[in-house]
Order: C-alpha cells, then sequence, then structure tokens
C-alpha cells in the first residue's frame, strides 16, 4: 500500500487554523458562473474569467469536488443551482465544517465594503475569526490627517497598538505589490520629504494609494517596530497576488535588509504565496530563524502542480517554518477547496518522502499536524484574542 493511503485518513481529520484569509462577500447564495470564476484568476480582465478560468485544473478540480460535496453532476451549472439551494449560514457553515476550519485570521482591510466583517463572519461559520491588520490600508486612512512625517507614524503605532488590543493576530504588507521588497532603510528627513510629497499629491487630488517607495519602506520598519514590541508576526505578500503585481520585485530574497537585521530576529516573518519563488522562499525559511513560508493562493491557483510545490518547499525548509493558509476570499468556495487541496497535496508529498525512506509515517503525521495547526498556533498570540 502506497503511504499516502495509509496517511490520508489521518491528515483528512487534522483540523486547519487558516492563518491568511479573506472574509467572503455578503452575496445571495444566487450567484452567475462569472461569480464563481471570479477568484480562480488574479485577472481582473473578463475575458480571462470567462474564457480561461474554465480550462484551469483548479476550476475543473473545484467543480468536480464541490459537486460531490453537494451531491449533484460534476457541472458548473449544476453546482450553481445546488448551491442556490442553501441559505447562507447554512452553507458557509457546510463548506467550513468539510474543510476542518479550526480557526480563520481574516485580513479584513481588503474589500472591507462588501465582505462580512470578522465578527459576522465568525457567526456564520461558527469558528473563532481573528483580524489581521493591513498596514497600507490603515496609513491611507491616517495620511489626511497626519501634519508630518513624525506624527503619521505616532498615529500609525497607536492604530496598531489599538489593533493589538482589540484582537488582531498579526500585520500585513502589500508592499511587494505596491514598490517591491528591496526595502531600505529611510532616515526621518527623508521619511517627511516623502511624507510631503504624497501630501501634495493628496492635495492635487492625484493620490489613489499608497505607492510611493521612501515611504512604504519607512512605515514597513516602523510596522516591524510595533511588531516586535507586541509579538506580533508581520505578514508579507510575495510573488504572485494582486493583478497589478511586479514579479520580479516581490522575490523575497529581496528583503535582505529586513531579514539580516538583529533587531527583529523574534519577529516571525510569513512570506505568503510564494509562487514562482517557491525555493527562494524555502531557502530563505531554512537560514533565518524568523522566516516562514506559506503557499496560500497558490496551492488553489496552481492545483495542478500542488503536490510537487508542497514536495519543492519540504525539500529545504524545516517543517516547523511551514504554514498552511488558504488566502480564501469573495466566495466560501475557495477557501474550502484550498484546504482540501492542502490536506491532498500534504498526503501526497509526505507519502511520497515516506516511500522514499525519507520520512516514517509517524514523521509525516507530525509534519501534516504541524503545517496545518501547530506552528501557527505557536507564532501567532491568538490566545491573547477575542473572538
Ligand atoms: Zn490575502
Amino acid at each position: 500500500m502506497p503511504a499516502s493511503e495509509r496517511l490520508a485518513e489521518h491528515i483528512a481529520e487534522m483540523p486547519l487554523v487558516d492563518h491568511h484569509c479573506h472574509a467572503p462577500q455578503r452575496l445571495s447564495q444566487q450567484i452567475k458562473a462569472a461569480h464563481l470564476r471570479r477568484p480562480f484568476t488574479e485577472s481582473v480582465v473578463s475575458d480571462v474569467i470567462e474564457l480561461d478560468v474554465p480550462h484551469t485544473v483548479a476550476y475543473r478540480t473545484m467543480i468536480r469536488w464541490l459537486a460531490g460535496l453537494l451531491g449533484t453532476d460534476p457541472t458548473e451549472r449544476a453546482v450553481l443551482e445546488a448551491r442556490a439551494q442553501y441559505d447562507p449560514p447554512s452553507y458557509h457553515r457546510l463548506l467550513a465544517d468539510d474543510a476542518r476550519l479550526a480557526a480563520c485570521y481574516d485580513d479584513y482591510l481588503y474589500d472591507e465594503e462588501r465582505c462580512y466583517s470578522p465578527g459576522e463572519w465568525a457567526e456564520l461559520i461558527g469558528r473563532p475569526v481573528r483580524p489581521v491588520v493591513r498596514i497600507e490600508t490603515v496609513v491611507e486612512r491616517l495620511l489626511p490627517h497626519a501634519g508630518s512625517w513624525d506624527d503619521l507614524r505616532q498615529r500609525f503605532a497607536q492604530e496598531l497598538v489599538a489593533a493589538a488590543a482589540g484582537g488582531a493576530v498579526a500585520l500585513k504588507s502589500i508592499a511587494a505589490y505596491r514598490s517591491g521588497l528591496e526595502i531600505q532603510r529611510v532616515d526621518a528627513a527623508t521619511a517627511d520629504q516623502a511624507f510631503l510629497e504624497v501630501i501634495a499629491d493628496i492635495e492635487a487630488g492625484t493620490f489613489w494609494r499608497l505607492e510611493h517607495k521612501t515611504l512604504v519602506d519607512a512605515l514597513l520598519w516602523e510596522a516591524l517596530e510595533v511588531a516586535a514590541e507586541l509579538g506580533l508576526p508581520l505578514q508579507l505578500h510575495v510573488g504572485l497576488g494582486d493583478d497589478d503585481v511586479y514579479l520580479p520585485t516581490s522575490n523575497p530574497t529581496l528583503l535582505r535588509a529586513v531579514l539580516q537585521e538583529e533587531r527583529y530576529r523574534h519577529v516571525p516573518i510569513v512570506l505568503l504565496h510564494c509562487y514562482p519563488y517557491l525555493r527562494e522562499a524555502a531557502y530563505l525559511a531554512s537560514v533565518y530563524p524568523n522566516v516562514y513560508v506559506d503557499l496560500g493562493l497558490t496551492l488553489p491557483l496552481a492545483a495542478g502542480e500542488a503536490t510537487d510545490i508542497v514536495r519543492a518547499v519540504l525539500g529545504l525548509a524545516p517543517a516547523n517554518k511551514v504554514l498552511a493558509s488558504t488566502d480564501g476570499h469573495a466566495l466560501p468556495e475557495f477557501q474550502w477547496f484550498a484546504a482540501r487541496l492542502w490536506r491532498a497535496s500534504l498526503t501526497r508529498a509526505l507519502g511520497m518522502l515516506v516511500d522514499e525512506n525519507l520520512l516514517t509515517d509517524t514523521e509525516a503525521l507530525e509534519i501534516a499536524a504541524m503545517i496545518l495547526e501547530a506552528n501557527a498556533q505557536r507564532i501567532y498570540p491568538a490566545e491573547r484574542s477575542t473572538s
């Protein structure tokens, strides 16, 4: 019997702490096909959503698995009709139960108006939902009220302290999508100059989001300082992600200045997504004590090579430095599918390592439990939070 068959029943039962995801949108159960397809690409081009997504391995697999759960034919139309028979609470709960979600850490400042709040989502799925604070959004809201760089950084720190007191379990940065991961040290005078340039943009009506590299960099160091003080991890989007990402500057090896900084060596830096920089991320996790690798979003999009991706990361990264998130967003199906795929690909990847006599069954199961649950429980301060 292949080892994966022995591991499967145990890994299928393991709870998942989904340490990076987004609450779904408030939608009726009757949705169009385009809605169901939308999370399965990072493109916002309608032709990609309409013409290409149905031909991805990820979407085809999701439809088949979902049809199995809902007891209907494995077609998009049948799945859409079947989901429309549920009320939202019972549908969300069905998927959360099947995904064995233990808790969700919700980056709630993404598309906040259209999505359930952390409290609403917790009620809907019957699980704890902990807030994760997207720092660039916090800064964008503070900017019009700040009088100087020094004033901005103080207001920023106060917001983060208040968020932690209110139960936030992590900070999150999308610097990779704004100005890249080559984060440089910025002195106060340079930061103040950058602040004034951004304020001039706001006053001229040309500002639409924070992407001034000097200011993004300066704020990341401030976030690290607060994270160190509060004992919070910092999540960083890496590699594929929002459709505006420029891949060459979202390579995690560009984070060298941050990672070399001794002062923040006890702040867990969680690299999210990582595709295509899987081996770069695994390497960083193998040499820096505070670097962790996650494959959320990567697995459910690159589903056709999910097992190879998990294996590539486990090839070098220590198992105590690998975490599983879904990056679920928009619809509950995406999170559910990603959770299932994590278990399936972990089972196959670990099974291969056992079959090659590189791990025992016991070690493989220990590693699966670490990746799905224990590593997140260790590095995030969830026990300090309110649900
Ligand atoms: Zn995300």
